[in-house]
């Protein structure tokens, strides 16, 4: 039974895949937050390296990674593919499941694909410290362990429902050299200004990016950097996406259906964009490709594709994405690193296509599925990736029902060790199954900023 299908170390790509070069529509420019006019390379200055600037708009179909940040890589990369043999047993279908692992990085997740690259491109250009927000805490220490690695000082905001929440992610940032605080934060004025207002604020990704970026902007020695949602991020998750292929064809399968949840879009964007590659060049058109979202965030599954902030402020560009509207503050689920307003523009420019479906899942059928397949496969996922798990399981059913023996692949983004507590809820029967009320959403949506 192969169960376990490895790529040698030299099998790393070379080469990161940016899917701009294949766009049937050419992604919308950012726009800048005051003036309202695309932003050039040189208003981005201030906040990153020339380097990322340069490949956030290259259009060249391949970009070469750097051979020190291969090396780096290889501390956990080439990721596993597994093949779920006994979750199909259990799930009694005639689907082949697969899985990518990136739990296997030392942070946990995907996440340092892109944080060793970033990390990388800032020392190079002289950047001593590096700003950013974080979510669950996933971001922030993969971000700690790539600047630690690099010997440079790292501050991340923390929203504040998840610093409270998980400790242990602190604790991670705290051992790889970081200052992490809560978010919103004294230490900036957007932090400041929303702690006037609401003291008992969980905070927001939306309102933890304002305050890194205002650290980033007011500080010579400091740029920003975001672990999701921008073109060079989801660029550099496609290693994910392009190791799979690899793996697949040692197996000689080809996937019908392509799975990752969705939170800004870099782990579904690093699975599927080369996936979407074969679909645009007719290599395998049919190929089915799904984001999961949670009901209480589902920005491509409920939002408008508009142009908006990336934060709450409204200090950063405007993107052209699928978004809930910048002031959308999601319930505290346990998937915090979905709890985002917008989608990746490269993702919602896809998803517009048509060559990129969605899709939302509630809480609790997401954990019923990380159980399932805990108990069936080992692994304790993240409740992101679960979300992943949970549609590949009811694709799997239906299957079951058709007969058909679909090849499935999906993300498990990273490992739940630090989300325990959630998995403890879970068990005590007290997440809530919470839909975003359509009246609040079309409420946020009325504040989107108008472009002529
Ligand atoms: C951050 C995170 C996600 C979601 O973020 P994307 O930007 O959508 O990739 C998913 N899974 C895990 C484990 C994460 O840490």
């Amino acid at each position: 039974m192969n169960t376990k299908i490895l790529l040698d170390e030299n099998e790393i790509p070379k080469k990161w895949y940016n899917i701009q070069a294949d766009l049937k529509t050419p992604l919308d420019p950012p726009m800048h937050p005051q003036t309202k006019k695309p932003v050039g390379p040189v208003d981005l200055e201030p906040i990153f390296p020339k380097e990322l600037i340069r490949q956030e708009m290259c259009q060249d179909r391949y970009i070469d990674i750097p051979e020190e940040v291969r090396d780096i890589y290889t501390l956990w990369r080439p990721s596993p593919l597994f093949r779920a043999h006994r979750l199909e047993k259990i799930l009694k279908t005639p689907a082949k499941i697969y899985y990518k692992y990136e739990g296997v990085s030392p942070p946990g997740s995907h996440k340092p694909n892109t944080a060793i690259a970033q990390a990388y491109y800032n020392m190079k250009e002289g950047i001593e410290r590096i700003a950013t927000e974080t979510g669950a805490g996933q971001w922030g220490s993969s971000l700690a362990f790539a600047t630690q690695l690099f010997g440079m000082e790292c501050k991340v905001y923390m929203v504040r429902g998840s610093y409270d929440q998980k400790p242990y992610r602190k604790m991670m940032m705290q051992t790889w050299g970081a200052t992490c605080v809560p978010s919103p934060s004294p230490d900036t004025n957007s932090g400041r200004a929303i702690l006037a207002k609401d003291p008992d604020t969980p905070g927001s990704l939306g309102i933890a990016i304002s305050e890194a970026v205002e650290d980033a902007a007011t500080h010579d020695n400091t740029n920003y950097s975001l672990g999701s949602v921008l073109n060079h991020v989801c660029l550099h998750q496609t290693i994910i996406g392009q190791e799979a292929q690899k793996q697949l064809d040692m197996v000689d399968e080809t996937a019908d259906i392509v799975i990752a949840s969705a939170g800004g879009g870099s782990n579904l964007a690093g699975l599927c964009f080369p996936f979407v590659k074969d679909k645009i060049d007719g290599k395998n058109p049919d190929v089915e490709i799904i984001g999961v979202e949670p009901a209480a965030c589902p920005s491509m599954t409920r939002g408008m594709y508009a142009y908006d902030f990336g934060d709450v402020a409204g200090l950063t560009p405007l993107l052209k994405m699928f978004t809930l509207g910048h002031d959308f503050i999601p319930p505290s689920i346990h998937a915090g690193g979905l709890r985002y307003h917008g989608m990746a523009p490269l993702v919602s420019r896809l998803h517009a296509d048509q060559l990129i479906d969605s899709t939302s899942v509630y809480q609790n059928e997401v954990f019923d599925a990380a159980v399932m397949f805990a108990r069936a496969e080992g692994i304790i996922p993240a409740p992101e990736s679960a979300h992943a798990i949970r549609v590949a399981i009811d694709k799997a059913l239906e299957c079951k029902k058709t007969g058909e023996a679909k090849t499935i692949i999906f993300n498990n983004s990273g490992h739940g060790h630090f989300d325990l507590s959630s998995y403890e809820g879970y068990f005590a029967g007290s997440l809530v199954d919470y839909e975003y009320p359509a009246e609040l959403i079309a409420e946020s949506l009325k504040k989107l900023p108008a472009i002529s």
